[in-house]
């Protein structure tokens, strides 16, 4: 989902997706990562970086990524650059000031290279670079995350990647952990002192997270200590270290603690919501499109009420398969939901959901080939399998693909394991995940959504997108894949399906309307609960995890429809450009070409494309 980054930098770079419960990215060793595993100089440039000024531009990007590795170790971990494993940052100010420095100087270094002197792949990374330059300005000056977000400080997901990831032989990894574990408590003292002002949902977060930080110094990883090659010296240095650690933990947490008493009798909690200034400005650095915020939610109420109207044709439908003579509700709401519950009564079993996941994946190939959608590489198989423990917690289902470091590494689809849950959970679960929702899912995550939009931006040769891709194309892409296959026949024109399409698209719309509503316009916990359950049919234990997530993330929920919708207009654009000589294969294939830009940037490339 994937990236875990300091208290710094950008809140998250986290794209796996269906439903997370909680997108702060803080402490999560669930990293699902949309990046590339081939990112090397055996991969031929898009067009070859010919002229000096192209070679200086490369040399620099690389450079300041380096530079950015040293900076930011938690982060380069968690993309697979593990010669900073041993390292971490104290996020105190003089870190900061730090930062602000490398952002300053390679903000000023940049500022010398003109787009229209660059490649069409170097452009679009200078574009990124300038972005996540000035965001981190922003970040640091203005939006101020690290005095009022208590969750952004967690040192649990580095250490646990250090631990589970097969990068080097285990005894070195101990010493790396061992030696990282030294700077324990100086990053502690350092967030406590940053904190300010913490905000009620992340101060709550936080130390649910930080308790949950302890397993990661707990038994098992004593065990595996125990059981390794260290030399009894190591291994008792190595546990003395652990004790400390767990107790700089304990500490940071009895701080969130008396916080939490203190600020809760003086009713002085930093506001969560962050209001229309910072929000249209963190949806400028973070959404990477032509309007602003207020503009798409503006689009998302319309899109809301004609997806309504869809649903309740389709419902009149359905209704005599279903109900038979029964008279419809008058309220075309509840007449809608009524059907929606009943298609939910078709589901896989507890035992057999993760092989018809599995199933469904040559289906999908097969038909993309066949509808001459887009050219899937054959060498490129996913490997289904069960979500591993650590990774387990919000999503459903998600891609997993090595950092741009690793190399030759699997992807993986992770199934969750409903065969662990108890039989009312599975139940609800598996109604929830019904077999015509896991088509649409597939197709999301996997083929030809997330899947093979990372093996196309994996022949993109640009690590910088890979590090800061875009998250409104990323997943607008996934959610335009939904609706491409079902308008080019996939499932047959089946009106359940459709109509269970409609139901998990308004989910991206609602999403967009609910992060808006909460953040600039107030809105109430009582009313989020009667849009999310009343107006876009979502169980109470969803719309509830959806609330949470709403206070604790900004912006973030609306990259799935902003997205959708700016890549839906890209289309009729060209089609309106190209009339009859139109190619929806060629269409995807270009587009997917430029790796994880943000889809204005691909506009303005793939325009500059047609008319030459
Ligand atoms: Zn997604
Ligand atoms: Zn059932």
């Amino acid at each position: 989902m994937k990236y875990l980054i300091t208290a710094l930098l950008l809140a998250t770079a986290l794209y796996g997706c269906g439903e997370k419960t909680d997108n702060t990215g803080t402490g999560k060793a669930d990293a699902s990562k949309l990046s590339s595993s081939e990112v090397t100089a055996n991969q031929k440039p898009v067009r070859e970086a010919s002229t000096t000024t192209e070679k200086e531009f490369q040399q620099l990007s690389k450079q300041m990524v380096e530079r950015m590795w040293h900076l930011f170790p938690s982060w380069a971990i968690s993309n697979g650059y593990y010669q900073v494993a041993e390292r971490l940052e104290a996020p105190d100010n003089n870190y900061r000031q730090k930062v602000l420095g490398f952002a300053r100087e390679y903000r000023n270094e940049f500022s010398r290279f003109k787009p229209e002197q660059l490649s069409d792949n170097a452009r679009t990374d200078l574009a990124l670079i300038h972005n996540f330059l000035d965001e981190t300005v922003w970040k640091l000056n203005v939006f101020k995350p690290h005095e009022w977000n208590p969750a952004n400080y967690n040192v649990s997901h580095g250490f646990a990647l250090i631990l589970n990831t097969d990068y080097a032989p285990l005894e070195d990894r101990l010493r790396s952990f061992s030696n990282r574990m030294q700077l324990v408590p100086a990053y502690y003292a350092a967030a406590k002192q940053s904190l300010q002002n913490p905000a009620s949902p992340q101060l709550i977060l936080a130390i649910q997270q930080n308790e949950g930080a302890q397993s990661v110094f707990g038994e098992d990883t004593e065990k595996t200590l125990a059981t390794s090659g260290l030399s009894d010296k190591e291994k008792e240095l190595f546990k003395s270290r652990l004790a400390t650690t767990r107790e700089a933990i304990e500490d940071y947490v009895a701080h969130l603690h008396n916080l939490h008493t203190k600020m809760e009798k003086a009713d002085s909690f930093h506001d969560f919501r962050i209001g229309e200034k910072l929000y249209e400005e963190k949806f400028a650095y973070d959404i990477q499109i032509g309007m602003s915020g207020e503009e798409l939610y503006q689009r998302a109420l319309k899109e809301k009420d004609r997806l309504h109207l869809k649903m309740d044709e389709l419902a009149d439908k359905l209704w005599p398969k279903y109900f038979e003579t029964e008279k419809k509700p008058d309220d075309i709401l509840e007449k809608i939901s009524r059907v929606l519950e009943k298609l939910s009564l078709n589901h896989a079993t507890k035992e057999d959901f993760k092989a018809s996941v599995e199933a469904q994946i040559p289906e999908l190939v097969q038909f993309v080939n066949e509808k001459d959608l887009l050219t899937l590489d054959p060498d490129k198989p996913l490997v289904v399998r069960t979500t591993p423990p650590y990774m387990r917690g919000f999503a459903v289902a998600s891609i997993n693909a090595p950092g741009p470091y690793d190399t030759g590494a699997n992807t993986y689809y992770n199934v969750m394991p409903v065969e662990d849950l108890p039989d009312d959970r599975a139940e609800s679960f598996l109604r929830e995940y019904n077999t015509y929702l896991m088509q649409i899912l597939n197709i999301h995550e996997a083929i030809p959504g997330h899947y093979t939009q990372l093996v196309y931006a994996n022949k993109s040769p640009s690590l910088i997108k890979n590090i800061f891709g875009n998250g409104a194309m990323i997943e607008g892409w996934a959610v335009y894949t939904e609706r491409m296959m079902l308008e080019a026949g996939y499932g047959d024109f089946s009106p359940e399906l459709w109509m269970m399409y409609y139901k998990w698209n308004l989910r991206t719309v609602v999403n967009t309307i609910l992060d808006y509503s909460i953040q600039v316009k107030g809105m109430t916990e009582q009313e989020a609960m009667d849009l999310l359950m009343k107006q876009a049919f979502q169980q109470k234990t969803e719309a509830m995890g959806k609330w949470r997530r709403a206070t604790l993330s900004q912006v973030q929920l609306t990259s799935y429809f902003a997205g959708y919708m700016d890549i839906m207009a890209l289309r009729d654009e060209i089609k309106e450009i190209q009339g009859d000589d139109f190619d929806l294969k060629k269409f995807h294939e270009k587009f997917l070409s430029y790796g994880n830009a943000p889809v204005p940037v691909i506009r303005e490339l793939m325009l500059a494309d047609i008319k030459a």
